[in-house]
């Protein structure tokens, strides 16, 4: 047994490339870790469609468990795991209410309007955070010819405003509130364990006035696949059925499961760390000439920052990072977005800051 798993590192250490690059394009590049590999190749599974696989069970259980919520259920990607919960909570004709950066509009197709049928009311806010005050005179009234309000979403931490997290009492306030009008709030969570690590707080407490939270077990917590929906027993009932008509129910998914519960319970620990190298990062670039970023609000992994003062657009400026093997794209034509993870170690950033003041000479 123990000569197997030697010989099975040998093969898997000389599987794996060389790594040819630096890539802050996301932390969604994370290579699973020895022991989820390992772990996967033993996963005990049978079918999960039939609620029979026992590691996905498992896995369920201890999200659950740790969100304080009364249920949990494994999806493929956040994408279907935010389109699940939406379908769960609207109806055709409605409005969701979101900052208008949201990933759910923004990056996963046109999936809000195709399968949930709704259309986004969206609203601006200083570093993704809005405020109840705002979404206030957005909730329709009710006017028959007025498409209603179905859902206001959050995100946190915020993909595309930079890592932003977002503050416990303006999300407790917006719950509150749009509960008392009989309105859900969903989370996009994708990485709530690193605005849990920022916040230094437990995921649970973040959650828990939300009626539901999509996380990610993929991205810094470095599964291979894999998302998670928490929520009340009903609404994990409901995003089951959805979750089968988008194509998400899989058979002996506790291979990836298994990685999903290393994911949960061991990697959330060293976020810190990827939060450290983004500071590092920031405080290198605020330096060099033609970029701009305020090094002091870069407070998880995620650091975008202006590159108008180099007279490059950020297709030029990720052309030239790339011919130097470092990876990183604009969000537009004037901001780049590096995002710091696992595979990449405090020694990489300094490389980073080189090449960065390399060709903005
Ligand atoms: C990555 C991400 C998603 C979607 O996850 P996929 O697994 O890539 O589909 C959703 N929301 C946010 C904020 C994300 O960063």
């Amino acid at each position: 047994m123990s000569t197997n798993l030697v010989e099975a590192e040998a093969v898997r250490t000389e599987q794996r490339k060389p790594r040819a690059s630096i890539d802050l394009r996301s932390d969604t590049v994370t290579q699973p870790t020895a022991e989820m590999r390992r772990a996967m190749a033993e996963a005990e599974v049978a079918d999960d469609v039939y609620g029979e696989d026992p590691t996905m069970n498992r896995l369920h259980e201890r999200a659950a468990q740790i969100f304080q919520k009364e249920a949990a259920i494994f999806v493929p990607s956040g994408t279907m795991g935010n389109q699940v919960a939406i379908r769960c909570h609207t109806q055709h004709g409605q409005e969701i209410i979101c900052e208008e950066r949201a990933h759910f509009i923004n990056l996963e197709s046109a999936t809000v309007a195709a399968f949930s049928g709704c259309q986004p009311r969206t609203i601006y806010g200083e570093d993704g955070v809005i405020t109840w005050a705002q979404i206030k005179q957005k909730i329709a009234p009710p006017a028959y010819y007025r498409a209603q309000t179905g859902l206001i979403e959050l995100e946190n931490t915020g993909s595309l405003t930079g890592g932003t997290v977002f503050p416990q009492d303006v999300a407790d306030e917006i719950c509150d509130s749009a509960h008392e009008m009989g309105l859900p709030v969903h989370l996009d969570g994708a990485r709530i364990f690193n605005a849990a690590t920022a916040m230094g707080k437990p995921v649970a407490e973040i959650a828990r006035k939300f009626d539901s939270v999509m996380f990610c077990l993929s991205k810094g917590l470095c599964a291979p696949v894999g998302s998670m929906l928490v929520g009340s027993k009903a609404f994990i009932d409901r995003a089951r059925v959805f979750r089968k008509a988008m194509g998400g129910g899989m058979r002996q998914s506790g291979v990836l499961g298994a990685a999903g519960l290393i994911a949960l319970e061991k990697m959330p620990a060293r976020l810190q760390e990827d939060h450290d190298n983004a500071r590092l990062l920031a405080e290198g670039l605020a330096e060099i000439r033609g970029i701009k970023i305020d090094a002091k609000k870069v407070r998880t992994n995620i650091l975008v920052f202006s590159i108008v003062g180099t007279g490059m657009d950020t297709a030029e400026f990720s052309r030239k990072l790339g011919d130097k093997k470092v990876l990183a794209a604009g969000i537009d034509h004037e901001q780049m977005r590096f995002v710091t993870h696992n595979d990449v170690s405090r020694e990489d950033c300094g490389k980073v800051l080189e090449v960065v003041r390399g060709i903005c000479v």
